[in-house]
């Protein structure tokens, strides 16, 4: 069985200009430790116009914090005003990119066909994507969340190759409780999490599956990070809100 390395990644969405994006990353360094760094990678996505800044402060003072963008462009170049493509992320220094999360599939109309395409043109910029699943709440009501989320990544991971798949981070972040407080329970997170290590096995077989880390998103917080870190299934956090404040995330990544 591989040992998955816990990942705590912190989604600062639109917030933070590049002298504020500094200040954090510097502060968050301060907060921990080299031994917490090694046991947990951190991982920050700020806004695109903070990412040159967060590089040369992570770069210059050797942290061991790793970073990445919101959203890429499924393009590699060309007429497309106001797009990012991969290979701008990777010439930056940035190893993930978040892809299909909630707020991009509500607001910009992303499709599973389009989060597939940013998907593969990640990994062909060498980035690793965080790829987001999740159901609303009308679909949780229903009951129908678990299938619902294995389609998701049934489509997302359409026609990548094995050892891509064995790379990709999947983030089960249920819309209901992302930005809201609610945070799905620990048994909840391990249902949908487990659904989707058990469907990648069905389809890539367990080696693939056993290989895969899954995050958990939605209102994590330092008062609820272990129990939804003891989960079998659940190999890190996706953090929204409570990753703009350097005390508060510096403790979610001091859950061991
Ligand atoms: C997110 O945006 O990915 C998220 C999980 O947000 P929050 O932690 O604020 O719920």
């Amino acid at each position: 069985m591989t040992t998955r390395k816990p990942i705590i990644a912190g989604n600062w969405k639109m917030n933070l200009n590049h002298f504020e994006a500094i200040l954090l990353v510097r502060k968050l360094a301060e907060h921990l430790n080299a031994a917490q760094l090694d046991a947990v990678e951190t991982v920050v996505l700020p806004p695109f116009t903070d990412l040159r800044s967060v590089q040369a402060a992570v770069e210059d003072d050797k942290l061991n914090i790793k970073f990445g963008a919101q959203d890429v462009s499924q393009h590699v170049s060309g007429a497309y005003t106001g797009e990012i493509s991969g290979g701008m992320l990777a010439k930056l220094g940035c190893s993930y990119v978040v892809i299909g999360h909630s707020e991009r599939r509500e607001y910009h109309n992303e499709t599973d066909e389009l989060i597939n395409a940013k998907i593969k043109a990640a990994f062909a910029a060498g980035l690793t994507p965080i790829f987001c699943v999740g159901e609303g709440l009308s679909v949780r009501e229903e009951s129908a969340h678990v299938g619902h989320c294995t389609a998701q990544v049934d489509a997302g991971l359409d026609g990548l190759k094995e050892d891509q798949i064995k790379q990709i981070v999947i983030a089960y972040e249920p819309v209901w409780a992302i930005g809201t407080g609610k945070t799905a329970t620990p048994d909840d997170a391990q249902e949908v999490c487990g659904a989707i290590r058990a469907r990648l096995a069905e389809k890539f077989g367990a080696d693939v599956a056993d290989a895969v880390r899954i995050q958990y998103g939605g209102s994590v917080k330092a008062g609820n990070i272990a129990s939804i870190m003891a989960q079998p299934d659940v190999d890190g956090a996706l953090v929204g809100g409570a990753a703009l404040d350097a005390e508060g995330f510096a403790s979610i990544v001091r859950f061991p």
